[in-house]
């Protein structure tokens, strides 16, 4: 939520982290685990993406595969392509 506009929380995405350091996106808002949020707004998740907003939510190093499945299944949610510019080929 860096881009200071003041959203509902049914705006944000929410993203989990768990014990094991995983982390994955909140399709429901109940997962367990630490929880961060990101506005839905393109350019803030956009943003999140280049600027690692995750790792500074969490306060933890996350993997690069993980940060670009989270960041896909954002892309797949919202129904939009192109948030992950650069795909690792499946
Ligand atoms: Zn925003």
């Amino acid at each position: 939520m860096s881009c200071g506009q003041i959203v509902e929380k049914s705006k944000l995405l929410r993203i989990v982290r768990n014990r094991e350091g995983i982390v994955s996106l909140d399709k429901t808002g109940y997962a367990e685990g630490r929880g961060a949020y990101i506005c839905r707004e393109p350019s803030c998740i956009e943003r999140s993406y280049r600027k690692n907003a995750l790792e500074r939510s969490f306060r933890a190093k996350i993997k690069t595969e993980d940060k670009e499945r989270v960041f896909r299944e954002i892309s797949e949610l919202e129904g939009r392509k192109g948030i992950v510019a650069s795909g690792d080929g499946d």
